[in-house]
């Protein structure tokens, strides 16, 4: 199918974005690499009268480390993700999961500020931010705020940003330790039948900090504090490892479709979650 008909509009500013969405109002919607809005308007599941291109907006596209701070602007693609050596050095994970999204030709053009933004419980970045315990920037008419990714998702596809505002930017502080993202797929090109994110440090042979996120297993990413608190102090050993990975199970709530009954999404969430620690555990 073919989108319906739009008017198209190129800003070079966020103040400008942020002012034609609330002139348009509802029938306005931000477009960046496209790769999930413009399928959404070919199935007619997204009919907008304007579309507000951010590609104008160079502000957006930068990635900054300073010190142990990290800050991506929305407009960075995924494989400028992958390619960025600095953010390699200081959170080698999201290169590691970049590399897990799609092929080649979505990351060459999909962004991270709309993998975020998006609120498709199948997109791997937010799982991934809320491990990093990363922080979102938007920008509305009444100025900027932050939010916490841990707490900017409600429900698929509704999320703490209001319609009038951009995220951004993304920013998080790097930690040390071992790292691991591990993702089941159907087939390369395929979103998560069951994703996990894992960030472990150790000191001697002991567990001191761990935090764990997972994909696609609910209508938002699930970040349980439990499964982590089940590592931290351990020495990670089967007992622990099996008590996280109980904890996550029991924390998400997978749907039935066409990848798989519940039972089965389930098992292959601990599989992954397991993988995850087991890996994060070795490189820590
Ligand atoms: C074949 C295929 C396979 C894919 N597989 C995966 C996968 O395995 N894992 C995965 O994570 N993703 C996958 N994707 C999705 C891809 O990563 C998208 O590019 C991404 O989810 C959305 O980024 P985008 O820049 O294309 O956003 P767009 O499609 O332009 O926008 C998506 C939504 O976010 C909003 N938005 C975008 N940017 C902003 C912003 N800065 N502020 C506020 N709102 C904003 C838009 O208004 C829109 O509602 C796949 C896509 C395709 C086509």
């Amino acid at each position: 199918m073919i989108p319906g008909s739009f008017d198209y509009h190129r800003p070079d500013s966020v103040g400008a974005a942020v002012k034609l969405l609330v002139d348009f109002g509802d029938g306005a919607r931000v477009i960046a690499g496209g790769h999930s809005l413009i399928p959404m308007m070919k199935l007619r599941m997204a009919d907008l009268d304007h579309l507000i291109d951010l590609q104008g907006i160079n502000d957006l596209k930068s990635i900054t480390v300073s010190g142990a701070n990290v800050t991506i602007g929305a407009m960075v693609t995924q494989h400028e993700l992958i390619a960025n050596e600095a953010l390699f050095s200081m959170a080698p994970i999201v290169r590691e999961a970049a590399l897990q999204i799609a092929d080649p030709q979505v990351r060459y053009v999909g962004t991270l500020g709309g993998n975020v933004a998006n609120g498709d419980p199948g997109n791997d970045m937010p799982g991934l931010m809320q491990c990093l315990d990363a922080s979102y920037t938007v920008v509305g008419p009444n100025g900027s705020r932050d939010i916490a990714a841990r707490s900017f998702y409600e429900a698929a596809y509704f999320t703490e940003r209001q319609d009038d505002e951009i995220l951004t930017s993304i920013s998080f502080k790097s930690k040390k330790g071992g790292y691991a993202y591990e993702k089941q797929k159907r087939k390369i090109g395929d979103y998560a039948t069951a994703a996990s994110a894992v960030l472990i440090e150790k000191d001697g042979g002991n567990c001191t900090a761990a935090s764990i996120a997972m994909t696609n297993l609910s209508d938002t990413p699930v970040c349980p504090q439990e499964a982590a608190a089940a590592l931290i102090g351990t020495a990670l050993d089967e007992a622990s490892i099996s008590a996280a990975v109980t904890a996550a199970v029991n924390a998400i709530d997978p749907a039935e479709d066409n990848r798989g009954p519940v039972e089965f999404k389930k098992y292959v969430a601990g599989i992954m979650l397991r993988r995850a620690i087991e890996r994060a555990t070795a490189r820590a």
